[in-house]
């Protein structure tokens, strides 16, 4: 069967239902059928949008589609066939891919990538050499709901990479404070996984931690943060 155009829908549909239609093709798969009035200059009309699914739905389907704009859900049969039908094209399609995260090392004012390579070769020289070195990048703004405190930092071990929060790329964060925060995201990839007596993963277990308190930075970072958080939350609010 060859697809079914817009304009074949279009005039399909115009021989059944009582009122002008305009067809659009769409990918939304939370609503896979959208009648929307009044749209696209059709006055007491209808905008049908369908997703590209309908370009090969059966004549049954079609004559069902048909039936729904008429009697709406007082054609029942039709819209169980419809509904059916619509549920197992959406569970066909193929799983949605995350749209590819672009990474952004050079900040207005701190440079992750320049920071990152020194925190490395400092810190890190005997990690990271069966598995790759973290990736990082700023992570995106947005505004946050956070009240009492902001994750400056995250690392995500299935795609080794280190995000930053934008929030710390300002002219009154020193360099160092950032590294600093590179330095402990960089801990989490480089410490495997420690695990407390009755088998509980630590997030911060005792290798962690001591390691951390080895960084020359680490208590002068820890009183940077408690003195600026409060400032930090309320930027990231306002991003
Ligand atoms: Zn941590």
């Amino acid at each position: 069967m060859t697809p079914r155009t817009v304009e074949h829908w279009e005039r399909f549909l115009g021989e059944r239902v009582p009122y002008p239609v305009a067809v659009r093709y769409g990918r939304s798969r939370t609503a896979p059928v959208q009648l929307l009035p009044g749209r696209a200059g059709l006055g007491a009309g209808y905008l049908v949008r369908l997703h590209r699914f309908f370009e090969h739905a059966p004549d049954e389907v079609a004559e069902d589609l048909a039936a729904w704009m008429r009697a709406g859900k007082r054609a029942r049969a039709a819209c169980a066939r419809l509904d059916r039908w619509i549920h197992e094209r959406c569970d066909a399609l193929p799983p949605r891919t995350p749209r590819a995260e672009r990474l952004t090392t050079r900040g207005e004012h701190h440079d992750l990538e320049a920071l990152a390579r020194d925190v490395l070769a400092r810190y890190f020289a005997e990690d990271f050499h069966e598995r790759p070195a973290p990736a990082v990048t700023w992570g995106r703004r947005a505004p946050s709901r956070a009240r009492r405190s902001l994750r400056l930092g995250s690392y995500q071990s299935e795609r080794n990479l280190v995000r930053v929060h934008p929030v710390l790329d300002s002219a009154d964060t020193p360099a160092w404070f950032v590294a600093s925060v590179l330095h402990h995201e960089f801990l989490h990839a480089a410490i495997p996984d420690e695990r407390d007596a009755a088998g509980r993963r630590l997030h911060h277990g005792p290798a962690f931690r001591a390691r951390e308190r080895r960084h020359p930075d680490h208590a002068r970072s820890l009183e940077w943060q408690a003195r600026h958080v409060g400032r930090w939350i309320r930027r990231a609010r306002r991003a």
